[in-house]
């Protein structure tokens, strides 16, 4: 990362002629735990060493001069316009950032800010929420301010929420924030409480990139929340202290299964199995029991397919290839669906067999060069150098 963050500062004073202050924010990547964010449920992530970096300094007055370093169109804001529109660009994400800082009553400072980053966009490494929350970092400091670090989280949600219009969950910013090396994140997302899961030495995650991401999958994730709501609606009338899928158990749902339509049963059985298999994946981790947490990837990833139907050709055929590698715990997709990366646990000792033979076959079947990358758990956000 040195020469990175030595490039980027070089950058900086080439474009503003001034020495910035670096901050980064990772990506991430969900061990397990998919579509249980919007039940109020439990997900299991860890942020990765695949990062955003900022390079920040002080403008003046209250502009804000944004430039990336892969995006083109530099976009400038007037931070004292309090009600500005989003305008369909990647800068969306920092002046959603901006705004929403303020609206928690801080007054930011004008600023430059140079990014950078190693995230592939759009591939479900959450490139969005580093992007969101290195930019909180940057522009908080640059004004002097302290925000606690759920609060960052927070306000970033909100910015891709509420400003940028992409209705996500918050496991990604929590992720980018509290990353810790060689841990994962046991996140409720209800209550915001958390707990570090050590995720051992001998396993490597590795992300397999199926570079197809198929059109429907906005409209089918939207779809998904409805479906969650429908079970809902049904279930609470027999339930009536429920708030969320994430308070009914299996027994409850296979209670009350002829209640539902048969697509939506399958739709809650997938969320209610899928928290019970991030606690106990989460113990299984703490344990060192890969084999059984690998087992548990498998289950969640059959569960999305059939019970959830949010996989996709590709996505299927990079998990069979990647199970097919002696020395690979468990495979599974992860993200929305329809498309983006599927995650393999595996031993270090199958990282070298690996990537030459899931790209060489994945090739051979379907045309495609897919990307991997190789991907160990890494500390959250904060300031690169001090
Ligand atoms: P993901 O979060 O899975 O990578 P998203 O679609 O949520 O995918 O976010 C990707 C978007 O975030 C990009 O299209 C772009 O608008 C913005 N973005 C991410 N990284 C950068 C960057 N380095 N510079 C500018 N914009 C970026
Ligand atoms: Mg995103």
């Amino acid at each position: 990362m040195a020469t990175h963050s030595a490039n980027l500062s070089e950058r900086f004073q080439q474009a503003w002629g001034s020495q910035p202050r670096l901050f980064q924010a990772p990506g991430r990547v969900n061990l397990i735990g998919e579509h249980t964010d919007y039940n109020d449920g439990f997900v299991l992530p860890a942020a990765i060493q695949l990062q955003t970096r900022i390079a920040a300094g002080p403008a003046p007055g209250r502009q804000l001069f944004v430039k990336s370093a892969t995006y083109p169109d530099d976009a400038v804001f007037d931070l004292d316009d309090t009600n500005p529109l989003p305008r369909k660009h990647w800068s969306d994400y920092v002046r959603g950032v901006a705004l929403f800082l303020e609206r928690e009553g801080l007054t930011l400072k004008g600023a430059r800010l140079l990014i950078e980053s190693d995230i592939p966009p759009g591939a479900g490494l959450s490139s969005s929420a580093a992007l969101e929350v290195a930019t909180a970092w940057a522009l908080l400091s640059d004004s002097g301010l302290h925000m606690e670090l759920s609060k960052i989280a927070q306000v970033c949600h909100r910015a891709e929420n509420e400003f940028v219009g992409v209705r996500s969950g918050i496991m990604d910013q929590f992720a980018s924030c509290y990353g810790r090396r060689d841990h994962a994140l046991l996140l409720d997302c209800r209550s915001l409480e958390m707990r570090y899961v050590p995720v051992p030495h001998n396993a490597a995650m590795m992300v397999c990139n199926t570079m197809v991401r198929h059109e429907l999958g906005s409209s089918e994730y939207n779809s998904r929340r409805r479906q969650c709501e429908q079970g809902m609606a049904v279930l609470s009338r027999f339930l009536p202290d429920i708030r969320a899928l994430r308070d009914v158990s299996a027994a409850q749902l296979a209670r009350f299964s002829a209640e539902l339509d048969p697509l939506i049963h399958r739709r809650c059985r997938h969320v209610i199995e899928e928290n019970r298999r991030v606690l106990t994946g989460a113990q299984a981790l703490e344990h060192c029991d890969l084999v059984s947490f690998g087992a548990l990837m498998m289950e969640s990833h059959q569960s999305l397919r059939l019970d959830y139907e949010v996989s996709s050709p590709e996505l299927d055929l990079m998990c069979e290839l990647a199970l097919g590698v002696e020395g690979v715990y468990g495979a599974r997709m992860v993200g929305g669906g329809f498309g983006g990366c599927a995650l393999a646990l595996a031993d270090q000792s199958a990282i070298e067999t690996f990537v030459p033979t899931v790209m060489e076959e994945y090739r051979r079947r379907t045309g495609i060069a897919c990307e991997i990358y190789q991907c160990s758990a890494a500390d959250g956000a904060g300031p690169i150098g001090g």
